[in-house]
């Protein structure tokens, strides 16, 4: 197995350290063979190869079997005509990673004010409101005079189709509930098409129970009662925000892991930024790099029906428990250790796990 590793920028470097090291301990524990191929993107590549990613990348990328990005100043990246292009957009559009599924949950040992809760954000990437994505060419976000702005939100029966199914698959290996969060007071076509698909996918799973909450009530809701949430399906823009709100209710955003996945590739990408404000400074928190690798590597199991991937990434989910149980963590969910001295404890964790 090929996985490319692209540290990103701000905290990238730092959390990505950990998670590489995490993978070559995992490798050599699980006998997996990784190959971990070194590459870069964002602010570096853009000093180095005048542009933050290029076509000889996404070959690189094409060529592996799954990529790990780390968090990218997107902000920064103004003007594709310059090379500025953003790599989370570049590589979910080329590699068609329409699934990006955001799981959050409460330990016993990190402080929040919630109750215990489990859920997973199932979010459509390829499409919605993000302009720079969600047509053939060009940008569909129009300057039409110095002070009007258009943005247009693109929403196909094809996408919602396919991000219901990913839902539901999902939430048969979880609690079985799966609620459609929209708009589809005021987005009657758009929203009201993505809830009609959702409905529709829902009657291949009749064991699965299925509601819908509108958007601005979810905020409210999930924050009263976010145990009674299972498996959340959503569009583009609003799984991006209630994802971050979940992972941060959760204990931090700095425990959001992710996967973006599509039929053929799979991305490892934290659900947060590149933090300028705490970049360099060792106090990032690499759990959810960390969280979104092991996603990859079951990912990578299923799709290769290989049993290995899967048992690593349960092996890396439990050591990361532990450590948590253990308070070897960084101060954002309540330890007091460096991003490097935790990343260390917890390979330690991993390295010598009691395999069964
Ligand atoms: P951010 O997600 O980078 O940070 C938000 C807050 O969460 C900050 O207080 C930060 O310190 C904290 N935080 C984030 N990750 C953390 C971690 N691992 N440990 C501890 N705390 C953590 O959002 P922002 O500051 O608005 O954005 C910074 C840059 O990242 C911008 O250029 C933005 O466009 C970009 N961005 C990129 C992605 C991506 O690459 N997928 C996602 C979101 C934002």
């Amino acid at each position: 197995m090929k996985i490319v590793i692209i540290p990103g920028d701000g905290i990238g470097p730092e959390t990505m350290a950990v998670c590489t090291q995490v993978l070559e301990t995992i490798s050599d524990k699980c006998g997996l063979g990784l190959e971990l191929i070194p590459e870069i993107a964002g602010h570096e590549s853009l000093k180095i190869r005048k542009a933050t990613v290029t076509q000889e990348l996404l070959e690189t990328v094409k060529n592996a079997d799954g990529l790990m990005l780390g968090p990218m100043s997107t902000f920064d990246f103004k003007d594709e005509s310059k090379g500025e292009i953003n790599p989370s957009k570049f590589f979910r559009k080329q590699l068609d990673l329409y699934a990006n599924i955001r799981p959050a949950k409460t330990f016993k040992n990190i402080p929040t004010r919630m109750n215990p809760f489990d859920l997973a954000v199932v979010r459509e990437n390829t499409e919605g409101f993000y302009s720079d994505r969600n047509v053939e060419s060009g940008n569909s976000e129009i300057l039409v005079t110095p002070e009007v702005g258009i943005s247009l939100r693109r929403i196909t029966k094809l996408c919602c189709d396919r991000i219901a199914k990913s839902a539901f698959e999902l939430a048969m290996t979880r609690k079985k509930h799966v609620t459609i969060v929209h708009k589809a007071n005021v987005l009657r076509i758009t929203d009201g098409m993505f809830i009609d698909s959702c409905l529709s996918v829902a009657k291949n799973y009749p064991e699965v129970k299925v509601d819908d909450i509108i958007v601005d009530a979810m905020m409210a809701h999930v924050v009263r009662n976010p145990e009674k949430f299972d498996t959340i399906v959503t569009t583009n823009m609003f799984g991006d925000i209630l994802s971050d709100l979940t992972a941060e209710l959760s204990g931090s955003l700095g425990l959001g892991g992710s996967l973006n996945a599509g039929d053929m590739y799979a991305m490892g990408q934290a659900a947060h930024g590149s933090a300028p404000d705490i970049a360099g400074q060792n106090i990032a928190n690499p759990f959810s790099l960390v969280t979104s690798a092991s996603m990859l590597l079951n990912w990578l199991g299923a799709r290769h029906q290989q049993v290995s991937l899967i048992n690593a990434a349960k092996v890396i989910d439990r050591c990361l428990e532990q450590a948590i149980d253990a308070k070897e963590t960084t101060k954002d969910i309540g330890g007091s250790l460096g991003t490097d001295q935790t990343g260390k404890l917890l390979i330690e964790r991993i390295r010598t796990y009691q395999l069964i």
